[in-house]
């Protein structure tokens, strides 16, 4: 079975994406190659930072391996936080404090549309690729459901009645942006067997 190294320390997206991947790939993880340090991501892209951390990786160990970026794009935040999701409540924050200002700054707009967007950077062969998924949605007006992580608990995806933190782990990965992404890094790689 092809190896592939996901150049993530989280967890949560290990899951979920192994859980798409089911059993066609691999997955290595990083500490099993023994790198516990944080992966820089500094560019001003999803793209750009996606490709930063798969090169980091590709860099070190000369295996085939892929990263994610994903960010939450709200309309009315101009398309922010994007590239700055997991930053958005500055520093030393967390899901619950990023989730706690998104409501705050979201409080009383009317325009609750967004979208989570993956990019999903593939070195091969020493090839780059790129791979995207999105899923278009709303901010609800408060938190609901426990599962997921990150900004889960407020975004209900369009057809659903449920938030993400309400919904499953397959039924979320069926329609969620990194499902997404990672079906088509899937499809890519079976069509290049
Ligand atoms: P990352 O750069 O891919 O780690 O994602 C940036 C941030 O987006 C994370 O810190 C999470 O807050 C948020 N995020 C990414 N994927 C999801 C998801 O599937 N559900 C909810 N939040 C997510």
């Amino acid at each position: 079975m092809k190896k592939l190294v996901f150049a993530t320390h989280n967890s949560h997206k290990t899951e979920e994406v192994s859980a798409v991947l089911q059993g066609d790939v691999e997955l290595v993880n990083l500490s099993s190659l023994g790198l516990h340090e944080d992966i820089p991501e500094t560019s001003d892209t999803l793209e750009g930072n996606a490709l930063q951390k798969a090169r980091y990786v590709y860099e070190r160990f000369h295996l085939d391996c892929f990263a994610d970026d994903t960010g939450l794009e709200v309309a009315a935040l101009d398309g922010g936080p994007g590239v700055y999701t997991a930053r958005f409540a500055g520093p030393g924050c967390d899901f619950d404090s990023n989730v706690a200002k998104l409501l705050r700054v979201m409080d009383g707009v009317s325009d609750r549309r967004a979208r989570f967007r993956t990019v999903i950077a593939l070195i091969m062969d020493g090839k780059e690729y790129l791979f995207e998924g999105v899923v278009d949605g709303v901010i609800t007006t408060g938190r609901r459901g426990a599962k997921g992580f990150g900004y889960d608990p407020v975004f209900q995806p369009e057809g659903s009645q449920q938030t993400f933190a309400e919904m499953g782990a397959d039924a979320k990965n069926q329609i969620s942006h990194r499902g997404r992404a990672v079906r088509k890094l899937v499809d890519f790689l079976k069509s290049a067997k």
